[in-house]
């Protein structure tokens, strides 16, 4: 079963756009939700480690899947529009 503590979330692979999963626990990427920090993402496809800054349209990705998926309607209303998440694998 999934751990509800950690969320996964998929990110293509620059290097081949092979999709892969990474994890961050919740209360890390609501801190960061909560400061202006870059989002650094990890791909762990089968073929590269690659790490790089999500775009604003990963960053928004990212919160927007994190709050619909593990929050309750009244704590989305609390994360902030523009977010700067940092996003390491565990
Ligand atoms: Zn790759």
């Amino acid at each position: 079963m999934m751990d509800e503590s950690v969320v996964r979330f998929p990110v293509r692979c620059p290097m081949c756009g092979r999709e892969s999963l990474v994890g961050s626990s919740l209360d890390t990427i609501l801190m960061t939700l909560a400061t202006d920090r870059p989002i650094k993402l990890y791909s762990k496809c089968a073929h590269h480690r690659v790490a790089w800054v999500a775009s604003d349209l990963e960053r928004s990705q990212i919160r927007d899947y994190t709050a619909a998926v593990y929050l309750p309607p009244a704590d989305r209303l609390r994360l902030p529009a523009v977010t700067h998440l940092y996003w390491s694998v565990a």
